[in-house]
């Protein structure tokens, strides 16, 4: 099997390659490291099966051409993590709506299977947990650039699921609730991330509004694991699906343990939102997904554990953070953007 991840340099596109690869697939990235990193592919270059370019989703030439030469593609481009979104909207909402849309554009030519990756977000701040793929989305005014997010991704869903039904365009959708591991940066605001290496550094743990927020975490190995099975599900085909884990864990939960994993002296201070995000910024109280469906379709729950998920991320953090200090040049494989890397022959 031929796939294409577009976003495969990310942090879950970057596992979804190394798991496709695993298999004994060929796997084609294209990402423009806007947010994504030659370091999280580094591993995966040795393999002739690999097959990496550097580019934008909005080179629709170059995206129809790698289009073509898979069987699948695994649509993750997108503006990720609510600091950038609130940080740079006009971005998010052009990569996420037009990179979907020339994604669906070219896959539709030769009816090529299409992943559309969503996200918990289009729930909004919805309070009727656990959510369902069919419940109302409850989105905030449009004055409030963070709801610009969810809407870009419901748009995303509404055009992904009128390809299919107008044109019998293949795609399966999934809401990704939130997703954590090994690889995935603090740098655009998410917790697990950003909690551990102030813990490993011994700074103040940030504990954004009053910490009683809750969140699901799943490990990215199992959300990897669910996008494969429900891309090989026949009957996925049209349909949204939630990806996650059903643990749920308040904020300020969350600092605690990291802080007792890392045996940290770190304290944990607590940041206004306005100070952390923006004048006026809202939160989601809960987000916890319901997983009947992912079930129904794929007989696949996600199960690693909470403590385990932290300890992975930090001895992650741990690893960067030596490796960091024998080797403090990490230029390997920059490839200006725009060539194509065929065959992985770039370093
Ligand atoms: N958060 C926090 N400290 C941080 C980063 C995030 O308390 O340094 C909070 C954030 O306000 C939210 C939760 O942690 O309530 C999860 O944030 P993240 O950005 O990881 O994901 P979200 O669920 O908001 O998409």
């Amino acid at each position: 099997m031929r796939n294409l991840i577009t976003g495969g340099a990310g942090f879950i596109g970057s596992h979804l390659a190394e798991a496709l690869i695993g298999r004994g697939d060929d796997v084609f990235i294209l990402d423009d490291l806007s947010t994504g990193s030659v370091e999280n592919i580094r591993h995966l270059k040795k393999y002739d099966r690999f097959h990496h370019v550097f580019d934008s989703i909005m080179n629709k030439h170059l995206l129809a051409e790698m289009v073509d030469e898979c069987d699948v593609v695994y649509h993750l481009a997108a503006a990720v993590g609510v600091r950038l979104i609130v940080e740079s909207p006009v971005r998010t909402i052009e990569t996420n709506v037009h990179g979907t849309q020339f994604v669906l554009d070219a896959a539709s030519k030769k009816k090529k299977l299409v992943f559309a990756a969503s996200t918990s977000e289009v729930y909004g701040k919805s309070d009727k947990v656990p959510f369902h793929e069919d419940a109302d989305l409850v989105l905030g005014p449009t004055s409030k650039g963070r709801w610009s997010y969810a809407a870009s991704k419901a748009l995303d869903e509404f055009l992904a699921l009128s390809y299919w039904k107008e044109k019998k365009q293949p795609v399966v959708i999934a809401r990704l609730f939130n997703t954590v591991g090994p690889r995935q940066t603090g740098r655009y605001g998410m917790v697990l991330p950003n909690f551990v290496r102030q813990a490993l550094d011994g700074e103040p743990i940030t504990v954004f509004g009053t910490g009683q927020q809750s969140r699901c975490f799943c490990d990215v190995r199992d959300s990897v694991q669910a996008i494969m099975r429900l891309v090989a599900t026949e009957k996925a085909i049209g349909e949204v699906v939630n990806i996650g884990n059903t643990h749920e864990i308040t904020i300020e939960g969350l600092a605690h343990l990291v802080k007792q994993r890392t045996n940290s002296s770190s304290p944990i201070t607590y940041v206004p939102y306005d100070q952390a995000y923006e004048p006026g910024f809202e939160d989601m109280p809960r987000r916890v997904p319901a997983l009947g469906k992912l079930e129904r379709l794929t007989g696949f729950l996600p199960a690693i554990p909470l403590n385990d998920i932290v300890d992975g991320v930090i001895h992650y953090f741990q690893d960067k953070k030596s490796a960091g200090k024998r080797d403090s040049v990490t230029t390997d494989g920059a490839v200006p953007v725009g060539r194509m890397v065929a065959g992985s022959t770039a370093s």
